[in-house]
């Protein structure tokens, strides 16, 4: 061990148990350096991992979540979330650039009620999309969510309506969109925007799917076979178009987007 790791906190992987220092996995983007398995990352480290330095500008951020049904508990579990994850919502919406070419980001964070879908997550992800087609920028969603958000009753069900009809109105005046799938990306959220990338992405290993694979056995009383809903799975069956490991996704996002013309001509 390196005698600077005396001392320094240590994380053990749940995949493989090994140990590696807190700087080791930031440093590598939250990606275990011994066995590659990918592991939550922030929406603040990721936007950090894939935009040029200082070109991010938020949009939205006043755009945050209410409590429409007055259900119980639900305000206060948005002021403790707040104040735990310095977020005010489940998804972080801007401007900003890959590799010198401008884009339109939106970034899930599953620490912020595993990234479930209420009004202020759909409100951000439509006006950040309108933003990108008014502008004619590309437009690049990191989704992970564990579906519609239950405190919020129908009107989180009613954003996968919205975030849908954005993003085929966006489509419609010719834009690009990649969609970018991390561990886990399920329910009202996959049924909707996460599904509709011109482009679909998914980082390794990472569970894909509308309902969760116990869910399903449970309902029809079989095993699924080994690997199910897995990205590789998925790009397997033509769900996915390409698995790209944290490392390489600024250096594929800025290809594809110099590919469609980005940062060349339009850009
Ligand atoms: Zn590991």
């Amino acid at each position: 061990m390196a005698l600077e790791d005396y001392g320094a906190s240590f994380v053990m992987c749940p995949s493989c148990s090994r140990r590696t220092t807190q700087a080791n996995w930031r440093a590598n983007w939250q990606v275990c350096p011994t066995c590659g398995a990918h592991q939550a990352l922030s929406a603040p480290e990721r936007l950090l991992s894939v935009l040029d330095a200082g070109s991010f500008v938020e949009l939205g951020e006043h755009i945050d979540g209410r409590d429409p049904l007055g259900f119980p508990g639900y305000p206060q579990k948005l002021e403790d979330l707040r104040k735990k994850t310095g977020l005010e919502e489940a998804v972080i919406t801007g401007v900003g650039a890959i590799d010198g070419v401008r884009v339109v980001i939106g970034v899930m964070d599953s620490r912020f009620m595993m990234a479930s879908m209420g009004m202020a997550v759909g409100e951000r992800l439509a006006v950040a999309v309108e933003y990108a087609k008014n502008g004619g920028l590309p437009l690049i969603l990191f989704c992970a969510s564990g579906g519609a958000r239950m405190q919020e009753g129908i009107i989180s069900l009613m954003q996968m309506a919205k975030t849908s009809a954005a993003i085929a109105d966006f489509s419609a005046a010719g834009g690009l969109y990649i969609s970018v799938l991390t561990h886990p990306t399920t329910g009202g959220v996959m049924a909707s925007f996460a599904s509709q990338g011109d482009i679909t992405l998914a980082e390794p290993g990472a569970l894909l799917g509308f309902a969760g694979p116990r869910v399903i056995e449970q309902t029809i009383g079989q095993r699924l076979p080994e690997g199910f809903q897995r990205s590789e799975f998925q790009q397997e069956h033509g769900f996915v178009d390409q698995i790209v490991p944290r490392g390489s996704m600024r250096e594929t996002l800025a290809k594809l987007l110099r590919l469609h013309g980005y940062g060349v001509m339009r850009g």
